[in-house]
């Protein structure tokens, strides 16, 4: 039976089109393997009718950013015929780790306004998978600002920098380098201390935690128009090993916490970082409001704009740090204030009439660099679990301070890898680190 132009069921088992045994003694000398036959299933299983698979099992360990875009490209990309059970596991909740706590500012740009590696298409998927949880939202609260953001040069050097680099993107990224004049049209009170800046009309931010509701809400709806099912589960992974009866594939999406599984714990070059912002707002006696239409601003600090009245304000980087705790204890709170005020008056004085309404924290999981940038860490991790070539444990982690960017096409890739149950689809580029930095046991 032909599911769709990739898959085929035949004897009980799912498989590529490509790989479809054409006669049983390719299978019995084992000439053909089907990518998915329930891995408890007998023998005896494969001969019996396709009527009699039972549904695929995938757990996804951790509700921010990762877990939830692949969690809708596993249920996007499954044959709609083929029975499909995603569990998703979370200790605190949906975004209940560093994505609930993100600024939720979005470009595809290094700070010198380069494109990323592959930027285009992490913007892309990025952008397709906001629309999806906009389409899901029907209250009033905004997910996302359309607004851009401004840049000033931070030094004469920098400004050369991002002068060139704005005159040489590719089409459909225009990023536009002003003079103070333009710069203080755009957002009235902005300094731009060396005459530079580079707007990117095109970025945006959105609200992390309303966007996660909403997207989280989209895999329920898709779900439920479909066989596929999906399960939360507020429940702390001690192990991997717990979930290795119950589950065709496990899907670690735990960001800086997966570095604290015993299966994993010293093997992921990752460094952890712990991030605070502060949610700002301008007293109701203050008359400087922020332009509605103004770009949020990105300088030594940030100021991602939600209203006119509501700024989130980040953020602090303590290198080493493991708390991540989204509470900020009052010295904490001190000194992130002590620490991101000056940095933001330098840009924006106006920031002096505002008050702090809350801050929050969260803990990083940052990549180590290479030639093609701090690229996030994907792939199979079979050999470190127990599972030899099972492609039963994979990973998308090390998203760095760019998640809301990778999110998107880290989950469709692994996604596709994961049902294809190929390590091969992966981009080299993100699966590189395995070599460089894991030792199996
Ligand atoms: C202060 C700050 C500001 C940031 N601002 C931005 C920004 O503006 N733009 C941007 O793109 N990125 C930003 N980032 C980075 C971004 O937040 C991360 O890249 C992203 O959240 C990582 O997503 P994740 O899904 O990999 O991890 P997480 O969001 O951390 O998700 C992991 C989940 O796993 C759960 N979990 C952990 N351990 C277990 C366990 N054992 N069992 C069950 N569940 C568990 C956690 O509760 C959590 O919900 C910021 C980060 C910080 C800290």
């Amino acid at each position: 039976m032909a599911l769709d132009g990739r898959f085929w069921i035949r004897g009980g088992a799912l498989w590529r089109r490509t790989d479809v045994p054409s006669s049983a003694s390719d299978l019995r000398e084992g000439l053909a393997t089907p990518i998915y036959l329930r891995r408890s299933s007998s023998a005896k299983s494969v001969t019996s009718s396709a009527c009699c698979l039972q549904p695929l099992r995938y757990a996804v360990l951790g509700a921010g950013f990762a877990g939830l875009s692949v969690v809708w490209h596993l249920l996007e990309s499954n044959p709609k015929e083929l029975s499909l059970v995603i569990d998703l596991f979370d200790e605190v909740g949906i975004g209940g780790g560093a994505s609930g706590v993100a600024g939720g500012l979005i470009h595809p740009y290094s700070p010198k306004g380069k494109l990323l590696w592959r930027g285009p298409e992490f913007w892309k998927e990025c952008l397709k998978l906001l629309s999806v949880a906009e389409k899901e939202n029907s209250d009033e609260d905004q997910i996302v600002w359309r607004r851009g953001i401004i840049r000033p040069a931070t030094t004469p050097k920098n400004a050369e920098i991002l002068k060139e680099n704005a005159s040489n993107l590719p089409d459909g990224f225009c990023n536009e380098f002003l003079g103070q004049d333009a710069t203080q049209k755009l957002v009235p009170g902005l300094r731009a201390p060396y005459d530079a800046s580079v707007y990117m009309p095109h970025a945006v931010n959105i609200h992390p935690s309303r966007y996660l509701q909403a997207l989280f809400l989209a895999c329920k709806n898709l779900s439920e128009e479909t066989s596929m099912q999906i399960r939360f589960f507020k429940k702390r992974i001690k192990s991997l090993l717990e979930l290795q009866d119950d589950y065709d594939c496990v899907i670690i999406c735990l960001g800086a916490k997966a570095t604290m599984l015993p299966e994993l714990e010293g093997l992921l070059p990752l460094r952890l970082c712990r991030g605070v912002i502060a949610h700002m707002q301008l007293p109701d006696s203050a008359r400087e409001a922020y332009e509605e239409r103004s770009p949020s601003i990105l300088s030594d600090a940030w100021l991602a704009a939600q209203g006119p009245r509501t700024l989130v304000m980040g953020s602090t980087w303590d290198w080493g740090s493991e708390n991540s705790s989204p509470d900020v204890s009052p010295q904490e709170e001190c000194r992130a204030l002590e620490e991101l005020i000056p940095k933001v008056v330098s840009v924006y004085p106006a920031i002096e009439k505002w008050s702090m309404a809350e801050m929050k924290g969260g803990l990083r999981a940052m990549p180590p660099l290479t030639s093609a940038g701090s690229l996030p860490l994907l792939g199979c991790v079979d050999d470190f679990v127990k599972e030899k070539g099972q492609a039963k444990y994979w990973i998308i982690g090390g998203l760095g301070a760019r998640g809301l960017l990778y999110h998107g096409l880290l989950g469709k890739l692994t996604a596709q890898a994961v049902v294809l149950q190929d390590e091969g689809f992966l981009p080299s580029e993100l699966i590189s680190w395995k070599k460089l930095h894991l030792k199996p046991r």
